[in-house]
């Protein structure tokens, strides 16, 4: 039987993921059939409503987004304990969403081998004979294969909520402009930990988030009134607000089996790429749309977000374990890692490069006692601490 395909490959969300994807193979020679990749969204506009941070060196193929770098970060807790961070040749990098998503699709726009269907909402996917057929709001489309970047329902052991503001001030900000606040102000009470983040952008301008890790989200109200009161604390409330991001973040959910349907692969937070231990993705995002569209070009079949290793994956949830057994003693727990392991080894730990020495380094920094009891809470059951209903 022979199917009128619409495109050899459909991405489903053009978020981080799918306009990563989309605009790599923009640029590529990737052959295909009557429309090479359709990419389709509900979203018909984008806003500054994000921004993503990182660990790289100076030079990389992304240095043209990032609008702000850090040679220094810092942690800290309620108690006034402070671990000042820097690794030689690294800085701390921070990419505009506007930046982004302006390039990505300035790209994909320049390309007649990608087209973008805004405004379009995708439903039920199934395979049929050889081809996938996709259900949107707006009739059916028929690809070869299918990249599903949309969110999913979250089921996780830890939930990072936060709310931030980029402000401005006719006087000089309380912050040093050449450090991030990577963790300030750790504290713990009933709902978990809070920290403040801070991104200084100079003397004048910075963005402020307060963020809290717990069993269960934290409406962004609360959030909000959170970082209010803590502006306040800085002396900062009649700084003027230029703008407002905010998000809850799945840690350790549960890994995304393998998809049922042929020729579906699932991509982006919703294919696993928040790294469970920190919450970041940007980073493993742009590996795995880098190494899947090199494939596409080959002719090869195209991948998903790639499972985690073994290791780092069990180290993860060990850690959040802790964590959500005991809240009260988070702090403790990351002023312990920010003293007790050098700045290499944990940008490694969190940027995914982490070596069998850094592990150690970890494992040896943190109060035995609270990790060796969920390490027999997991073999004792056989499986992790009970899951977070979503
Ligand atoms: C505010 C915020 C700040 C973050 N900061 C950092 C950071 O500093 N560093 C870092 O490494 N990570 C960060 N992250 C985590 C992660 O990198 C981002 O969440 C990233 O945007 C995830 O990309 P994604 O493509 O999976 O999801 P998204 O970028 O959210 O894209 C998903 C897309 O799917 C679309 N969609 C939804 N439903 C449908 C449907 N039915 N059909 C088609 N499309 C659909 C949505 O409209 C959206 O465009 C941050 C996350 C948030 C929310």
């Amino acid at each position: 039987m022979t199917h009128i395909v619409d495109a050899e490959l459909v991405i489903l969300g053009a978020g981080c993921a799918g306009l990563s994807l989309a605009a790599r193979l923009a640029r590529g020679g990737h052959a295909g059939a009557r429309h090479d990749v359709i990419v389709v969204d509900p979203r018909t506009e984008y806003t500054d409503d994000r921004s993503w941070c990182f660990w790289r060196p100076e030079h990389h193929d992304l240095a043209g987004l990032v609008s702000h770098s850090w040679p220094g970060w810092r942690f800290s807790d309620e108690a006034g304990m402070v671990a000042h961070h820097r690794v030689d040749g690294l800085r701390y990098q921070y990419v505009r969403g506007s930046d982004f998503y302006a390039r990505a699709r300035e790209r994909i726009a320049a390309s007649p081998r990608v087209r973008v269907h805004s405004g379009v909402r995708a439903g039920g996917i199934r395979a049929d004979a050889g081809v996938v057929r996709v259900q949107t709001d707006h009739g059916e489309l028929v690809a070869r294969q299918v990249i599903d970047t949309r969110p999913r329902p979250t089921d996780a052991l830890l939930y990072q909520s936060f709310s931030g503001v980029e402000i401005e001030s006719e006087h000089p900000l309380p912050f040093d402009s050449a450090e991030v606040g990577l963790m300030d102000a750790m504290a713990s009470d009933s709902e978990g930990m809070s920290f403040r983040y801070t991104l200084p952008f100079g003397e004048h301008r910075a963005l402020v988030e307060w963020t809290r890790f717990g069993a269960s989200p934290v409406p962004i109200d609360t959030l909000a009134g959170e970082l209010d009161a803590e502006l306040d604390r800085l002396g900062l409330s009649g700084a003027r607000v230029v703008r407002r991001e905010h998000g809850v973040l799945g840690m350790g959910g549960a890994r995304p089996g393998p998809v049922p349907i042929a020729g579906v692969h699932l991509a982006g937070v919703g294919g696993g790429a928040l790294r469970a231990a920190s919450g970041y993705g940007f980073l493993r995002i742009q590996n795995w749309a880098r190494m899947c569209a090199a494939r596409l070009e080959r002719g090869d079949a195209a991948v998903g977000h790639p499972p985690e290793p073994w290791l780092r994956r069990s180290m993860d949830r060990l850690f959040l374990q802790a964590v959500r057994a005991d809240p009260e003693r988070t702090p403790e727990y990351f002023m312990a890692l920010a003293r007790g392991v050098s700045a290499p080894s944990l940008v490694r730990f969190l940027s995914d490069g982490a070596r069998p020495d850094d592990y150690l380094r970890l494992i040896a920094a943190l109060p035995t006692l609270p990790f060796i009891q969920q390490l027999f809470a997991r073999t004792a059951v056989g499986a992790p601490l009970e899951r977070v209903p979503s």
